[in-house]
């Protein structure tokens, strides 16, 4: 090819080109490099018409933000004829500042001297812009309360917050490309999953309070908003959940329900819940025909004990005899303080043989053991079973019968049908 057509060529090349591109003389002292040359995006960047730069210097473009160090380096690279690359702001014609990037190379004649600089230079304000925002973003994150888990649209964590770091103990290092799996407690069902991932593949937000382990392997109550993110052609592009620690919350909530539904003295079911536990038995018995049976106990001669040996020993008594029952009965079985010296023993899957059976292996048990305060004890016991067609009050009225009658014949005695 002639020289001069490919001169051509590369003149429509650079004319063309995205990047500035900007041509100067490779006079370094004052007034310094003319610039004998610009691109059509040189102009565009920076705002000036061609005639007002041509034989001015790049000075033009810099101002009270362009870096003088960088400047000073720019210089000497120059100087020592080596190319040289940087970042910094310049000026617009109209005084507007924007972020350049650029590198620029020395151009020698057949003799090696340098005669031009050509610089490649670059508008990269938006980026920068783009790459602050994202740092705000990242600021805006690790000073949230709530913790933050990124994944990819293969449930890999991308990242997480400075909030998660803290309530679950793992370090980004410890998370980052690992399966959220790693927080599961154990304590979700394979439904509770089943519905997240529905929820989640609808393209929908999934809440729900989730029961997490922490690193040191304690629970953690986070209520959690997990949302899909689809990118601007609709694909997604992985989730970010977002989770706030209740577990003092849930801890305080469980508490007052325990502290609700216990009797403070001896720690057992207090009244109040034993009727609901009797009422939804009853509920099982006519629903599915199971047998159940309600066994009631009074310790005999009480008031004496008390009398004998005053009120705290009571109280011992009270919670040395709650705790022989409880250590002889089933899990399933719920025994509760009816009150004062009162007590009720719902035993579900029990006919009325079995209960009766139960309430003489237990007498008998009380009347064997030693009580340290006092010596010996016995107590009365009243066994129905929970008829199909009976309420709840009709039953208790009924087990509390059958309790009179083993005090009338003598105490210390199991009373139910005949
Ligand atoms: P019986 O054999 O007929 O059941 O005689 P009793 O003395 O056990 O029966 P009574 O119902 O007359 O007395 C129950 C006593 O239990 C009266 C009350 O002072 C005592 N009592 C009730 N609640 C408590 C308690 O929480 N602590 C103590 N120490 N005593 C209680
Ligand atoms: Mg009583
Ligand atoms: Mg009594």
């Amino acid at each position: 090819m002639h020289d001069l057509d490919y001169l051509r060529l590369l003149q429509a090349a650079v004319e063309q080109s995205f990047d500035a591109v900007v041509i100067t003389t490779a006079e370094l002292d004052r007034p310094g490099p003319e610039i004998v040359y610009a691109n059509p995006a040189f102009l565009s960047m920076t705002g000036y018409p061609l005639e007002e730069i041509l034989g001015q210097t790049p000075h033009l473009f810099q101002g009270k933000a362009t870096s003088r160090p960088m400047l000073d380096r720019l210089r000497a690279a120059l100087e020592a004829g080596k190319g040289f690359s940087a970042q910094t702001v310049n000026y617009r014609k109209d005084g507007t500042p924007y972020d350049v990037e650029w590198s620029i190379s020395p151009v020698r004649d057949e003799a090696g001297g340098i005669t031009h600089f050509v610089s490649v230079q670059r508008d990269i304000t938006a980026e920068t812009r783009e790459h602050e925002r994202g740092q705000m973003l990242v600021y805006a994150l690790d000073a949230s309360s709530d913790s933050v888990v990124i994944t990819d649209r293969d449930n890999r964590i991308l990242d997480v917050n400075s909030a998660f770091e803290k309530h679950i103990g793992y370090s980004r290092k410890e998370v980052r490309g690992k399966n959220p799996s790693v927080l599961q407690s154990g304590l979700h069902d394979r439904s509770f999953y089943q519905r997240m991932w529905d929820t989640l593949d609808q393209g929908n937000v999934f809440r729900d309070t989730f029961i997490d382990r922490q690193k040191n392997g304690q629970l953690l109550h986070m209520e959690e908003t997990i949302t899909p993110v689809r990118n601007e052609h609709g694909e997604l592009t992985g989730y970010v959940s977002i989770g706030k620690d209740i577990t003092e919350r849930v801890n305080a909530e469980n508490e007052l329900k325990r502290l609700a539904t216990t009797d403070m003295l001896t720690g057992l079911i207090n009244r109040m819940h034993f009727e609901k536990i009797l009422s939804h038995e009853h509920d099982r018995v006519r629903r599915y025909g199971h047998p159940a049976a309600l066994i009631m106990i009074d310790i005999d001669h009480f008031k004496q004990i008390n009398d004998d040996f005053g009120h705290p020993i009571g109280d011992a008594v009270l919670t040395r005899f709650a705790r022989l029952i409880s250590e002889h009965i089933r899990a399933t079985d719920s025994f509760a303080r009816w009150g004062g010296e009162e007590f009720m023993l719902i035993t579900p899957d029990t006919d009325e043989p079995a209960a009766r059976a139960l309430a003489e292996k237990l007498r008998r048990l009380v009347h064997d053991t030693d009580f340290p305060e006092i010596g010996h004890v016995t107590a009365s016991f009243g066994v129905v079973p929970l008829a199909e067609d009976a309420t709840p009050e009709q039953t208790v009225h009924r087990v509390d019968q059958r309790l009179y009658a083993a005090k009338q014949q003598g105490r210390d005695r199991v009373v139910g049908d005949d």
